[in-house]
């Protein structure tokens, strides 16, 4: 079994004749077509002068094409996948950050990233899939890059395989470069997790411009030598038809997708009962235990909770597969890399028991934040990688988040950095100051709030703010309630204090 430290050798564990890549409706993308699509993919970048760690945005919907896409391509470049949903002033933000060697979009493509990309002078690459043919395939066209040709052939384990970005405590997003050594380490700790072998068949309903799902439904799938059925994205309509096609074994999801199902689950009994599942796993936000008990009954499966991030090519500890105990509540303990709770001031790790800063070190963590001294500083001590979630792991080893340091909102799993939100709205000219928060949702955990104190003699109400804000930023990051007081509420201590803000202001779920 794989121990590969970058994806070419993580794509040569499967069978030639074994499905790699499936889809509703299409035949199977099968491992030795994998290879030989990634062989092609990397012989038609250096073609066009991109080569390896060149990075290339890739902006296609969710589907098979992404995630060959994403294997193929790193396979001889840097993959950086970006939300199909954003707006074009974020595309230019990332075009910019990333100094994109080309943007990927499949032909026909109406993505708002193709103009932002033209008036860059990034080329365009089209992708072209054959929706009569395997799953996942395609072929590349385009411009050459106008760039001078770069290193080409295969990517090896300290090329940079994927760039995505994180939302941090600044307004701008975070970039983190991932090695093939960490991506490739990740897969393994998460099919050594999971057992995964390959007999296994995920169904991928992740986005796969996010690290969970790149990496936990696909690369770990394909680094075993099984399949992943890719949906295209999550419908809790369609997900027990897509179960019934897929006769998958497992699949992985965020805590909201996870409830989205069992409120369908009942009238969905049959579809149940026919496709019997091995495991269930659920990341990226925490999965009440009342769900957790409730998908258990409901599929006859063990739930792993585990507990990802995407400067840890995401798994750092999971809840283990039976016999031994899960335990509800807890992300399980380390899987993979070294997992401590340091002091919060950063001057010493602590014992079992006691509560601190989640820290983590091992080959699936990012090596640093590109270009960004500052960052890098803040985020790492004595070579432990900091996560900015609260925690305390017991006496058995298992981690419970507790809490978070830092400022992000966590809506369902996907990420909003409140400075960035709080930035477009102080652009509206009625207002003067804005606080972005997180408040609670009983659906999504957290949903986006935000206060605005406006310019004295201005008017502008809820809905107009909103409006502003989705002009420019993706749907997910815009305020689902704003509350225009006479002033920002400050902490006991005078300082602005997001964490607890909703509390403060009575707002509940
Ligand atoms: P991302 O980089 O989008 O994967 O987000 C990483 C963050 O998601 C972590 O730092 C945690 O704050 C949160 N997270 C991930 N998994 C869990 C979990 N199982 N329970 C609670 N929070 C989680």
């Amino acid at each position: 079994m794989s121990a590969a430290t970058n994806v070419n050798e993580l794509i040569a564990t499967g069978r030639d004749d074994a499905p790699a890549i499936l889809a509703p409706d299409r035949p199977a993308l099968s491992h030795g077509g994998l290879r030989r699509l990634a062989a092609d993919t990397v012989a038609a970048l250096n073609r066009l002068g991109i080569g390896r760690n060149d990075p290339v945005a890739i902006v296609l919907p969710n589907g098979p094409e992404m995630a060959a896409a994403f294997v193929a391509i790193a396979a001889g470049a840097t993959t950086a996948p970006l939300n199909p949903a954003y707006r074009a002033e974020e595309f230019d933000f990332y075009l910019g950050d990333l100094d994109a060697k080309a943007l990927v979009v499949e032909r026909g493509s109406q993505s708002p990233a193709i103009a932002v990309a033209q008036a860059r002078g990034v080329p365009i690459v089209e992708l072209i899939a054959d929706p009569a043919g395997p799953a996942g395939a395609f072929v590349l066209e385009g411009a050459a890059a106008g760039r001078p040709a770069t290193i080409g052939g295969p990517a090896d384990a300290d090329d940079v395989a994927l760039i995505l970005h994180t939302s941090g405590t600044t307004s701008r997003p975070k970039m983190v470069p991932l090695r093939h050594r960490n991506v490739c380490a990740s897969a393994r700790n998460i099919r050594v997790a999971l057992g995964l072998t390959a007999a296994d068949c995920c169904l991928n309903i992740m986005p796969l411009f996010h690290i969970h799902g790149l990496i936990a439904a696909v690369l770990s799938s394909i680094g075993a030598g099984g399949s992943v059925f890719c949906a295209p994205g999550f419908n809790a309509l369609r997900f027990f038809a897509q179960l019934t096609e897929a006769k998958p074994t497992w699949y992985t999801a965020v805590p909201t997708m996870h409830q989205a199902i069992l409120a369908r689950a009942e009238r969905n009994r049959e579809a149940i009962a026919a496709t019997p599942l091995r495991l269930i796993r659920s990341s990226s936000a925490s999965l009440p235990p009342q769900v957790m008990r409730a998908l258990e009954e409901t599929f006859s499966v063990p739930v792993i909770e585990s507990y990802g991030m995407t400067e840890a090519a995401h798994q750092m500890a999971s809840n283990p597969l039976p016999p031994r105990p899960r335990k509800p509540g807890t992300v399980g303990v380390a899987a993979g890399p070294e997992v401590a709770i340091m002091e919060e001031d950063g001057a010493r790790l602590l014992p079992s028991g006691d509560t601190g800063e989640v820290v983590i070190r091992g080959d699936n963590v990012t090596a640093g934040y590109a270009a960004n001294p500052e960052a890098n500083a803040k985020a790492f001590t004595d070579g432990w990688f900091r996560t900015g979630d609260q925690g305390v792991i017991d006496a058995d080893g298992y981690l419970t988040i507790t809490g978070r340091l830092k400022e992000l909102i966590n809506r369902g799993g996907e990420k909003i950095s409140p400075r960035e939100v709080d930035e477009v709205l102080m652009d509206h000219p009625a207002v003067d100051q804005a606080v972005t928060f997180s408040m609670p949702h009983d659906k999504l955990g957290e949903e986006v709030a935000a206060v605005v104190v406006l310019v004295e003699g201005a008017s502008a109400g809820e809905s107009e703010l909103r409006d502003f804000v989705s002009a420019r930023l993706a749907d997910f990051k815009v305020p689902r309630r704003i509350l225009f007081l006479a002033e920002i509420p400050k902490g006991a201590t005078g300082k602005l204090q997001r964490i607890g803000l909703a509390q403060r202001l009575g707002l509940t779920a």
